[in-house]
C-alpha cells in the first residue's frame, strides 16, 4: 500500500524537515500490524516526494483479530484487501511515522509549521464505500481538488464492471500537520471497513487531530459516524463534545428564581405549551431541544397527541429523558407514540418535518445569531409545522429578580434574553417571511410594567391547503 506526497514549497526539500525523516536514508517503522518504509524518490529545491510503502503481514492481521472477520467465506481471515489498500492501518502508519509533524512541531525549522504549501497527494489503492460522492463530500469542503481514478473488477474481464477500488489525487494548499491530520481521519471514513481497534480510546483520536477542522466541517455527523464505526453510542458521545458550543453545557434550564419556585415556574410553562398545542388541534407534536423530556412527558398524557418526537442535541439529556419517561418499561402501543432523536437544529433534518406542530421551549436564547438564523429557516422554511409555540425569557422582568445584577442574564449559557419588543420584532419579520400569522402571550403572572416572567410566541401558518387538510381529517 503507497501513499505518495509531494510538496512544491521552495525549498521543497523543506518537507523533510518537517516530517522529521532524512532525505538520504530508508526509514522503517514497525506498526503492530507490519512494516512503514518511508524513502525519498525526488528531492529537489523545486519538488520533493515522500513514499510512505506500508507493508501488511496478514498473519500477524489474522493474531491479531479477536475473532474471525466477517462471516463472507470461510478464508475471509486470511485473503482480503487489507494488505493492499489504504485503511486504518495506514492512518497508524501516518501517526506513527510522522507523529512530530502532526502534533505540529519541528525541531530545526519551527517556522515552517504554519506556513501553508501547495502538496499532491497520491493514494495508490483506496476503497471507498459510497463512490466519487463521498470522496467529493469529505475532501472539497476542506479546499482539496480531487483526482479519481476508479479500477475495473478484473481488467482483463470489462464486464464484470467497476470495483470500489480509486486512485485517489488530491491536492491543496494547507500546513503539512493539516494535511496529515485530514488523511489520518478521512481515510479510514473512505474505508469504512471494520478495524480492530474502536473503542473510546478513538474518540479521543478523533477529537484530537480533527479539532480545528471537523467542528466545522459540513459532513462531521458523517465522518464521526463513519470513524466510530456506526457505533452509535460512540458516535454520539464524539458528536456532543463536537458541537459543544452549540449545547447548553448543562442538561437543564437553570433561570434565576429560587429553586422550588424554579420548578414551579417552569411546570407552567410547560403546561401552557401543552395547552396550545391541545387548542391547535395538533395530533403530531415535535419538540425540539426536548432536554431531559419534561414536555414530552406531558403531551404523552393527552389522546390526542398521537405521534410525540423529541429532539436534541445533547446524548446526555436524551438519555435522561429516555430515563425518566421510562421508555424501555411502555406497554407497546405507548412506546409507539414516542420517539427521541440526537440532532442539531442548526442543521436542516427530515426527520423534523410533516409534523402537526413544533414546540421550543426556553430553546432559542441558547443559540448564538447564526445559529438562530439557521434554525428559523429549518423550522419554517423547511420543516414547517402548522404551528409553533416557542417561549424565552423576558428580560424586562429581570429586574424583579433581587441577587441578578442588572444587564445580566438569568443562565450562563443564554446568549441573549430578549425584551417583549425584541421578541415581537422577530417573530413579526418571520411571521412575515414565511407566511404565518403570530400572537404573543405571557406565561405567568404578568406584571404591569415588566411583563411576565416568560414571554411565549405562537405562530400558525397561513397556508390554506395544510389547514384543510388537517380540517378535513380531524374527528376521523
Ligand atoms: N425544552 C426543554 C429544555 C430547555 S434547555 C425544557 O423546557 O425543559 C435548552 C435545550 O436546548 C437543551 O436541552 C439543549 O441541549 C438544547 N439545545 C441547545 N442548542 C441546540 C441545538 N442547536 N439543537 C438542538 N437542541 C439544542
Amino acid at each position: 500500500m503507497l501513499l505518495t506526497i509531494t510538496c512544491t514549497h521552495q525549498p521543497a526539500s523543506d518537507l523533510s524537515y518537517l516530517l522529521h525523516k532524512h532525505p538520504g536514508k530508508v526509514h522503517d517503522i514497525e506498526i503492530s500490524t507490519g512494516v512503514a518504509h518511508v524513502f525519498y524518490p525526488e528531492v529537489s529545491s523545486a519538488r520533493c516526494t515522500i513514499c510512505l510503502l506500508l507493508d501488511i503481514d496478514p498473519v500477524a492481521l489474522v493474531r491479531r483479530s479477536s475473532g474471525p472477520r466477517g462471516n463472507d467465506f470461510a478464508l475471509e481471515q486470511y485473503v482480503n484487501d487489507r494488505p493492499y489498500v489504504a485503511s486504518s492501518f495506514m492512518s497508524a502508519a501516518i501517526a506513527k511515522a510522522f507523529s512530530t509533524a502532526m502534533n505540529g512541531r519541528c525541531k530545526d525549522k519551527p517556522e515552517l509549521v504554519a506556513v501553508p504549501m501547495p502538496f499532491e497527494v497520491e493514494i495508490a489503492a483506496i476503497p471507498v464505500r459510497g463512490g466519487e460522492a463521498v470522496v467529493k463530500e469529505l475532501f472539497e469542503p476542506l479546499g482539496y481538488t480531487i483526482i479519481l481514478q476508479r479500477h475495473p473488477v478484473d481488467p482483463q474481464f470489462p464486464e464484470w464492471g467497476e470495483s470500489r477500488y480509486f486512485t485517489l489525487r488530491l491536492k491543496n494548499t494547507l500546513t503539512v500537520q493539516q494535511l496529515l491530520s485530514h488523511l489520518y481521519i478521512l481515510i479510514p471514513v473512505c474505508d469504512n471497513d471494520k478495524h480492530y481497534w474502536i473503542g473510546q480510546h478513538e474518540i479521543e483520536k478523533l477529537l484530537e487531530k480533527g479539532k480545528d477542522w471537523l467542528p466545522a466541517h459540513p459532513a462531521k455527523e458523517f465522518i464521526t459516524m463513519r470513524y466510530l464505526k456506526h457505533q452509535r453510542s460512540l458516535a454520539n458521545q464524539a458528536m456532543e463534545i463536537l458541537l459543544q458550543d452549540e449545547t447548553t453545557g448543562s442538561a437543564t434550564e437553570d433561570d434565576n428564581p429560587e429553586p422550588e419556585q424554579k420548578e414551579r415556574v417552569h411546570d407552567l410553562r410547560l403546561q401552557a405549551v401543552r395547552d396550545e398545542l391541545l387548542q391547535a388541534n395538533a395530533k403530531t407534536v415535535v419538540d425540539l431541544g426536548c432536554g431531559e423530556g419534561k414536555l414530552l412527558r406531558l403531551l404523552m398524557a393527552e389522546k390526542q397527541f398521537e405521534q410525540v418526537l423529541g429532539m436534541d442535541v445533547s446524548y446526555r439529556s436524551l438519555e435522561i429523558a429516555k430515563d425518566k419517561l421510562k421508555l424501555d418499561k411502555l406497554p407497546t402501543a405507548q412506546r409507539k407514540r414516542i420517539e427521541l432523536i440526537q440532532g442539531s437544529l442548526t442543521y436542516r433534518d427530515k426527520r423534523i418535518e410533516g409534523f402537526d406542530a413544533a414546540a421550543l421551549v426556553e430553546v432559542i436564547e441558547h443559540l448564538d445569531e447564526p445559529q438562530l438564523a439557521a434554525l428559523e429557516k429549518i423550522i419554517f422554511k423547511y420543516a414547517k409545522p402548522v404551528d409553533v409555540v416557542i417561549t424565552t425569557p423576558n428580560a424586562e422582568y429581570n429586574t424583579k429578580f433581587d441577587g441578578l445584577p442588572a444587564g445580566e442574564m438569568r443562565h450562563a449559557d443564554h446568549r441573549f434574553e430578549w425584551t417583549r419588543a425584541e421578541f415581537q420584532q422577530w417573530g413579526n419579520r418571520i411571521a412575515e417571511q414565511y407566511n404565518y400569522s403570530v400572537v404573543y402571550k405571557p406565561v405567568g403572572e404578568e406584571d404591569p410594567g415588566v411583563g411576565a416572567l416568560t414571554q411565549m410566541a405562537v405562530f400558525t401558518t397561513k397556508q390554506m391547503i395544510i389547514g384543510m387538510n388537517r380540517f378535513l381529517s380531524y374527528g376521523k
